[in-house]
């Protein structure tokens, strides 16, 4: 796909700033649009067209009740239309939660002198891997606090130790990380450890909040965090995410420097984020965070609406820091990922379930504690297909997100085939006969909606499993 750059102030040159503060302001400035530009703006994204930063403040200032309506309406389309309903689960694992910063939102922060930390060693996350692997989980993203001990060398040992652990059936095919921003060398060091995503969140992107969220350390310094994933692009990372922390300042001005980093990475690497990620501010030790910017959950829905038809082509992620329902409303939104099971203490995956959870040891609180087998079970529930696919990247399709998007046919060729695969094993090796009932309905639906050649291949290969035969993929 190839992306024509937009003109603004600060022109996209790579490893230098593209935030104008007063740019987006501007932006936003505009007069309330009519409702016929509104749905114009959202027919332009329903044919595949990502939005300049003008067309996603039109969404941003569509504020009437019926307006509203529509963008979800049109988000929902979005997703029905291009993606399905496939979701995608992975969970988050706490590698260390050792931290030389201060942000004043998070439990981690150097100056919570309460915080146990934590680094997992070896034979730990060894213990975890196992964990996570009898209960079916394949993908994982692993979270680091930003600290000297969690080097690059480090970080790269510990995704190899991770990759390294087969029980049973059970093995961790991708593992994507939330890690301190690197170096164009660090970087370097951390891609040949063959990680999938490369997480950096700006949290905010108005330089004057930065300031006053980050209170020390490196990560005090909003440039050399803007420029993350600039650095990661030109180590040879190109599969990144993005993602702002909705509480810190104003979710519009966020909204649209989400779709600016999205342009700058365009403009300058020929590639936009893999995924967005819009965590909100959950209850953490310590935290210092106020209610000014509080975002309520009908904006967030809102803004997760928007996002999704700004950037119709990224994969988007919405995590357990959300309650249950909320998350079963959201996922209609064109989510495309959420961790199952997941636990934030480091170490707490191997560990007996029935202790009482302590925020001096976890980053932030979790408002969805459901199990990955209760996960699965709802999903069903709601005819969805739980995918824990990781072919693309092994297949070296990169911009895989750009080709279920873009590449007609493609989702029905890999990705619906790919995700009964990958359901199908987790039915076989990990589910109650409840669910698997379930799960067989939901598989044989979706078999039905490919073509008969696909459905045999399909159907040959899902007995192959049933043989004992694991990592089938298209
Ligand atoms: N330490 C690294 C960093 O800050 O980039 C990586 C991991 S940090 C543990 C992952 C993310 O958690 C942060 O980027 C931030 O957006 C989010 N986070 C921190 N405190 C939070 C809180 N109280 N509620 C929700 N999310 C939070
Ligand atoms: Fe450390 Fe990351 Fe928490 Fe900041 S958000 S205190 S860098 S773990």
């Amino acid at each position: 796909m190839q992306f024509t750059p937009e003109k603004y102030k600060i022109a996209d040159e790579p490893m230098k700033p593209f935030i104008d503060a007063a740019e987006i302001e501007q932006f936003l400035q505009i007069e309330k649009p009519s409702l016929e530009r509104v749905r114009e703006v959202i027919e332009k994204s329903l044919n595949k067209n990502r939005l300049t930063l003008e067309e996603t403040a039109v969404l941003l200032n569509a504020d009437t009740p019926e307006m509203i309506e529509e963008i979800k309406q049109g988000a929902r389309t979005l997703k029905q239309r291009i993606y399905g309903n496939r979701i995608v689960l992975f969970a988050p694992l706490y590698i260390g939660s050792k931290c030389a910063n201060n942000c004043s939102y998070c439990g981690f922060r150097s100056t919570n002198t309460k915080a146990v930390r934590k680094t997992l060693s070896d034979t730990e996350i060894i213990q975890e891997i196992e964990a996570l692997q009898d209960n079916g989980q394949k993908r994982l993203i692993l979270v680091y606090g930003e600290h000297k001990e969690y080097s690059p060398e480090f970080i790269a040992h510990t995704v190899k130790t991770a990759y390294g652990v087969k029980k049973g059936n059970g093995e961790i095919r991708r593992i994507n990380i939330n890690a301190a921003p690197q170096d164009i060398e660090g970087f370097r060091i951390i891609k040949d450890a063959d990680i999938g995503t490369y997480q950096v969140f700006q949290e905010t992107y108005n330089a004057s909040a930065y300031k006053l969220y980050h209170l020390g350390g490196k990560k005090a310094d909003y440039e050399y965090r803007l420029t993350s994933l600039d650095r990661a692009m030109e180590a040879g990372i190109d599969d990144v995410g993005i993602g702002a922390l909705f509480g810190l300042y104003d979710w519009k001005f966020e909204v649209m420097s989400l779709v600016r980093h999205t342009n700058h990475l365009e403009a300058c690497y020929n590639v936009g984020p893999h995924t967005i990620s819009f965590p909100r501010i959950k209850e953490a030790a310590s935290s210092l965070v106020g209610d000014k910017y509080f975002v309520s959950d009908a904006d967030f829905a809102r803004l997760i609406a928007i996002l999704r038809l700004a950037v119709p082509y990224t994969g988007m992620i919405l995590t357990a820091r959300e309650p249950v329902e909320l998350r079963n409303e959201l996922l209609q939104f064109g989510v495309s990922q959420i961790d199952g099971g997941t636990k934030l203490e480091v170490g707490s995956y191997s560990e007996e379930a029935g202790e009482e959870q302590d925020l001096n040891k976890e980053q932030f609180r979790i408002n969805d504690n459901r199990s990955l087998g209760e996960i699965v079970d709802e999903l069903l529930e709601q005819e969805m297909l739980p995918s824990f696919c990781t072919s693309c990247y092994r297949m070296g399709r990169t911009g895989q997100h750009f080709m279920e998007f873009s590449v007609p046919g493609f989702i029905k060729k890999f990705c619906t085939p790919n995700a009964i695969l990958t359901l199908a094993e987790y039915l076989n090796d990990y589910s109650k006969p409840a669910i698997a009932d379930k799960g067989w309905k939901v598989i044989q639906k979706n078999i039905d909606t490919l073509d008969p050649k696909m459905q045999s291949m399909v159907k040959d290969r899902i007995e192959r499993i049933a043989k004992g035969e694991r990592d089938l993929y298209f």
